[in-house]
C-alpha cells in the first residue's frame, strides 16, 4: 500500500495530498511512512484492540479523539514511535482516507467497518450493480459449498472495486476474486450495507449468489 503524504494548506487550512494549495507551498503534516503507520495503528485500535491503550469504544464504536491520542502516546506498547501524534494528524488521516475507513463527528472518531469488537453501527442499505470479494484459492472449495461467512468479523467485506478485491486477495496467498450477484442477494432478502467509499458489508453470501470466479 502506497499512501501519499498529507499536507496542510497554510492559507485555507485544508488537508490535502498536494504540496501546493491556494497558490502557496503547503506544510507537510504526515509523510507517507508516518501516514501508513498511524493508519494501521488507528484501524487496529478502533476495530480490534482498543483495550491495548486503555480505552473502550461506546456501543456505536465512538471514542474521543483526545483519549485516542493520549492512549497512543502513553499506553501503546510502541509509544516511543508515536510521540509526535496530535489530534490534527488523526483528523487529517480520517478525512483523507482513500477507502473512507474512519468517521469523525465533533470531537469523536470511529472506524466505519472492519470491527471484531462488537459495535452497532447503522448503515444505509444500498445495492450496487456488482460486488467483489477477494480470497485465496485454498478457501475456494468451501466457499462454493457453504457461501461466504463473516468468520472473525461482523460482516463479509465486499467491494465495488475489482482491483481492491484483487489487492485484498493477494494478502492471503494465491488470489481469487469472486463476483457476487447482487440481484440474487436482494431476492434472498439479504441486506447490503454501504460502509466506506468502495466497501460494502453483507451478513452472508449464499453459494448460489456467487456469479463468477476470477
Ligand atoms: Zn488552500
Amino acid at each position: 500500500m502506497l499512501l501519499k503524504p498529507i499536507y496542510k494548506c497554510s492559507i485555507c487550512g485544508k488537508y490535502i495530498e498536494e504540496p501546493v494549495h491556494c497558490g502557496k507551498k503547503a506544510i507537510l503534516l504526515l509523510d507517507s511512512k508516518r501516514r501508513l503507520m498511524l493508519s494501521k495503528l488507528v484501524s487496529g485500535l478502533l476495530r480490534h484492540y482498543p483495550w491495548e491503550i486503555g480505552i473502550s469504544l461506546d456501543r456505536e464504536g465512538w471514542i474521543s479523539i483526545d483519549d485516542l491520542v493520549n492512549g497512543i502516546k502513553t499506553k501503546w506498547k510502541n509509544k516511543h514511535l508515536y510521540q509526535w501524534v496530535t489530534r490534527e494528524h488523526i483528523i487529517a488521516l480520517a478525512e483523507l482516507d482513500p477507502k473512507g475507513r474512519f468517521e469523525v463527528s465533533g470531537d469523536r472518531i470511529r472506524a466505519r467497518y472492519g470491527h471484531s469488537v462488537l459495535v452497532r453501527i447503522e448503515y444505509e442499505i444500498n445495492y450496487p450493480p456488482k460486488l467483489y470479494h477477494g480470497t485465496s484459492i485454498s478457501k475456494l472449495n468451501s466457499i462454493l459449498k457453504q457461501g461466504l461467512k463473516p468468520m472473525n468479523r461482523l460482516y463479509v467485506h465486499t467491494t465495488i472495486s475489482k482491483s481492491d478485491a484483487l489487492l485484498n486477495a493477494r494478502r492471503h496467498g494465491t488470489p481469487v476474486v469472486l463476483e457476487i450477484n447482487v440481484e440474487c442477494l436482494r431476492r434472498n432478502n439479504i441486506p447490503v450495507y454501504k460502509a466506506g467509499k468502495t466497501v460494502y458489508l453483507v451478513p452472508y453470501v449464499p453459494p448460489e449468489c456467487i456469479a463468477r470466479v476470477y
